[in-house]
């Protein structure tokens, strides 16, 4: 028996045996809504390269203080729009919250009973650099988290197959730690298709495993420049695996080659029924209206879910554009298919480098309105995490 077979045996078949019992309550109640997108580690598992990655200002550490310095002495203004003053704050509250002080943050800005999908990202394995505590702390704090609120904290784990110990990582969230879903996020430094993320699929496949992975043009990217990657190929019918050396320079060119959904193509053409979310739905410059990139990446996410029963997208970050509510409105008057797979996330507390999350939420919801918000964020989650049975036909 092999070691995944070992691992995925001691996973409960149904997700509704997965989540605990106090959400299992809350979700008969029905009085809840989820965000399927959230963080809540904090800087203690964040490199200082990291911030300068994600956003591009920060070029070096010295300007990154100094805009620290500005921020300290007007701190207290309501400037609403300074994108420098944001990215600040954004740091800030990394730095100086603890995780349960960011969940206590996020709690507080969110309707009641909001349920959250908690997401780890493996910084560790993306960025050479070093970090405080190390990422099988950062699970172990993030399960303790779920036992704190065990009524909303639903924990997803990044798996980076490229890790020496990529099993290890697999087992301790699944198996210790009782992590609910997995999270992919290509651009630190691996292919949807890599050989150990294929054997995985098959498992997440039959036991209804939801994978979140990073699908926009925002966001970091690893810091290596010169990368070997594995993946894999259908050819006559048969998949065969593939290496290739890769030369990176700037931020564009990762994005680009690794976060593109077609990268799926032959992951979801062998696991057709695998439960895909692609987070972000292509990102900020596919959904910005100024910047007219054609929206190449929406419309291969809008094909995905056509020819894919389980395909979704959720619209964390992309919800901060003013444009964005108009534009999906648009998209669904003329394909129902998009309403039924759309999730609400915040992508929290990330997206508090783009203004206030709560009056970003505030606009959004305003703008989509009561009917669509519940597809978004009670009913379309339900379907994506395999919990509608325990709330649609009310069995005990
Ligand atoms: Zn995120």
């Amino acid at each position: 028996m092999s070691k995944l077979q070992e691992i995925f045996d001691k996973i409960p078949n149904s997700p509704i045996d997965r989540i605990t019992p106090q959400m299992r309550q809350l979700l008969k109640s029905k009085k809840f809504r989820f965000d399927i997108h959230t963080h809540v580690f904090n800087s203690d598992f964040i490199p200082d390269k990291y911030f300068g990655i994600r956003n591009t200002f920060f070029v070096n550490p010295e300007f990154l203080e100094y805009v620290e310095d500005v921020m300290s002495q007007v701190q207290n203004l309501a400037i609403e729009d300074d994108n420098l003053l944001n990215y600040a704050m954004f740091i800030d509250f990394a730095r100086q919250n603890t995780m349960e002080q960011i969940v206590q943050n996020l709690i507080s800005v969110s309707p009641p009973n909001t349920i959250f999908a908690a997401i780890a990202l493996d910084l560790e394995q993306a960025i050479d650099d070093k970090v405080k505590k190390n990422y099988e702390v950062q699970l172990q704090q993030t399960a303790q988290i779920r036992d704190n609120y065990p009524q909303i904290i639903l924990p997803f784990f990044e798996l980076n197959p490229t890790r020496k110990n990529w099993l290890k990582i697999l087992e301790t969230a699944l198996v210790k730690y009782k992590f609910f879903g997995i999270k992919l996020y290509p651009a630190f430094g691996y292919l949807p298709s890599h050989p150990n993320l294929m054997k995985v699929y098959e498992f997440c496949q039959d036991k209804n495993i939801p994978i979140i992975t990073h699908c926009g043009t925002e966001g970091a990217h690893t810091s290596r420049n010169f990368l070997t990657l594995r993946y894999t190929v259908l050819q006559d019918g048969q998949l065969k695996q593939r290496r290739t050396s890769k030369v990176f320079m700037f931020k564009n060119q990762y994005i680009k080659y690794f976060n593109q959904p077609q990268n799926w193509e032959v992951v979801l053409r062998t696991f057709p029924s695998l439960r895909l979310n692609f987070a972000h739905f292509g990102g900020d410059d596919d959904w910005d209206g100024n910047r007219k990139t054609d929206r190449q990446w929406t419309y291969r996410i809008f094909d995905l879910m056509e020819r894919y029963p389980n395909v979704y997208a959720d619209v964390s970050h992309i919800l901060h554009l003013k444009v964005m509510p108009k534009l999906f409105k648009k998209c669904i008057t003329n394909n129902s298919i998009i309403a039924e797979r759309t999730m609400f996330g915040s992508d929290f507390y990330m997206i508090e480098a783009y203004g206030r999350y709560k009056s970003i939420r505030a606009r959004f919801t305003a703008e989509i309105g009561t009917k669509l918000m519940f597809m978004l964020s009670v009913l379309n989650p339900l379907r994506f995490l395999g919990l509608e049975q325990l709330v649609l036909n009310d069995k005990k």
